[in-house]
């Protein structure tokens, strides 16, 4: 109640509704907390548990409030294929009047700092919700603000509406750049009213959601978009404790046929520097050297920076977690012990959700919500299938749908169901064979049918445990 600014007795009242019988001094399991902060509208980050990361010889702690500084938002663009994307982010790099004044050469380092204002703003290189989503499946929680691209001349179209599920999976607020205002066919109205018919009320319509009209190509309204990017930040009072062992996200990484692993890292928190030791996903090292985007080097790099390092053994994946340790040891053996779990899990793998499992996990109380992405060839079957699948929720397991879209089942698809544990359903669509293969290894469950009737039939008798198992 503290962290959230509400009462406990307001948590406890919703907690009642939501059938949780708790009092102030119990303990809450994960799942009922992530259900709670939903009911509440509130933003929950679940990470790595503290004991299993304490264990593991990191430094973990709770900053105190007072060793909390302001910190830069970090920002990835979405949005459909070519309303703008990378065509927003090199204007906004543009617009960038240090860079200009410096006149270097920006290196190209995973994500982009801008300034306005005296504040700076990082954006994360790669557009677009894949990289997003895949960074956070591997544990990172490196965007703050997602910028949705529409363009005025084209609206909402199905990635439009892919980036909005994965955003609000994400829990990650939005701004909306309305793009190309300065094409003929451009009308920003439009892209209001279909946001608003996909659940994105923005400010015009009476909701919060910001939205920028703006031209890549002219560059207007681009200063209006950093600005708007800011004022959001304010709102999230985005904060980290610069005086700790860094901790932060691996934006790219490549094998230099020179230099051994490079890395491009982006610090959430604390302090990196150089000649530290540091643990990414599987890999470890020692720092030897340390840049900036202006291939300056550096000694020491803060909460909301991009850095690129030399000194890793391995090259670690993009979106791994990266955390800087005590001394180099202790660095190795974290990621020994890591490589020796993951053989571990890969070996275990295969206990995500299928509706076959779905009762047998409702009775061991492990699923309270059943999350479907739900795909078909048109707009209306997939509608109707939503509101039956909707009135199908009881007291102890609510139905909820994650994503819905009209066209085949794709890897975006694939990822969204990893990271929100859903099963996807395709109604007369087929994923290809490629996309097919991704689910298996990634062990989701995609169900197809040529009957809406079925689907209904199936997911009701799931969740009653009585579905034939000879799917
Ligand atoms: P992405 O696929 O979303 O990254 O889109 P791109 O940035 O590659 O842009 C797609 C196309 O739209 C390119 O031909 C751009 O030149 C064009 N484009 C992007 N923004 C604007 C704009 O504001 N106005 C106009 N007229 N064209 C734009």
């Amino acid at each position: 109640a503290e962290q959230t600014k509400t009462t406990a007795s307001q948590i406890i009242m919703t907690l009642m509704k939501m059938g949780v019988m708790a009092n102030i001094n119990q303990n809450l399991d994960e799942d009922t907390v992530v259900l709670l902060a939903e009911e509440m509208g509130i933003q929950v980050a679940i990470g790595k548990v503290k004991e299993e990361v304490e264990e593991e010889g990191i430094e973990s702690f709770e900053d105190k409030e007072e060793d909390l500084k302001p910190r830069a938002p970090i920002i990835t663009v979405m949005g459909h294929v070519d309303h703008g994307k990378t065509s927003l982010l090199d204007a906004i790099r543009k617009t960038n009047v240090t860079a200009q004044e410096s006149g270097g050469i920006t290196q190209h380092i995973g994500a982009s700092e801008v300034e306005i204002n005296g504040q700076k703003i990082v954006f994360l290189d790669t557009p677009g919700h894949e990289a997003f989503t895949a960074m956070r499946a591997r544990g990172a929680h490196a965007t703050d603000i997602a910028v949705l691209v529409v363009a005025a001349d084209d609206s909402v179209k199905p990635q439009t509406l892919e980036s909005i599920s994965h955003a609000k999976a994400a829990g990650v607020p939005m701004i909306v750049a309305i793009n190309k205002i300065d094409k003929p066919g451009a009308n920003p109205d439009v892209v209001k009213s279909d946001l608003a018919n996909n659940g994105v009320l923005v400010e015009d319509w009476g909701g919060d959601v910001i939205s920028v009209p703006v031209s890549a190509k002219t560059g207007e309204g681009i200063v209006n978009l950093l600005e708007m990017i800011l004022l959001q930040s304010e709102v999230l009072e985005l904060k980290a404790n610069p005086n700790r062992l860094a901790l932060g996200t691996v934006l790219e990484a490549r094998l230099d046929k020179a230099k051994g692993p490079v890395a491009s890292l982006l610090v959430l928190n604390g302090t990196l520097k150089a000649g530290m030791s540091i643990v990414a996903g599987t890999c470890s090292g020692k720092i030897r050297r340390m840049t900036n985007h202006k291939g300056e080097t550096l000694r020491q790099a803060g909460p909301a920076t991009a850095v690129e390092v030399l000194g890793l053994t391995e090259v670690p994946h993009a979106g791994d977690v990266f955390n800087a340790v005590k001394d180099d040891r202790l660095a190795r053996e974290i990621a020994e012990n890591r490589q020796l779990k993951l053989r571990e899990e890969v070996l275990a793998r295969n206990s995500s959700t299928t509706l076959e499992e779905l009762f047998s996990q409702i009775q061991e109380g492990e699923v309270k919500e059943l999350n479907l992405i739900i795909k078909g060839d048109v707009q209306g079957s997939v509608g109707a299938i939503v509101s039956s699948l909707e009135k199908l929720s009881n007291d102890k397991v609510r139905v909820k749908i994650v994503h819905t879209g009209v066209g085949t089942v794709n890897e975006s698809d694939i990822m969204l169901a990893g990271t929100s544990g859903s099963i996807i359903i395709g109604f007369n669509v087929r994923p290809s064979t490629a996309v097919s293969a991704i689910a298996e290894r990634e062990g989701i469950q995609i169900r197809t049918y040529r009957v809406i009737y079925d689907i209904i039939d199936d997911v009701e008798n799931a969740m009653k445990g009585m579905l034939d198992p000879e799917f």
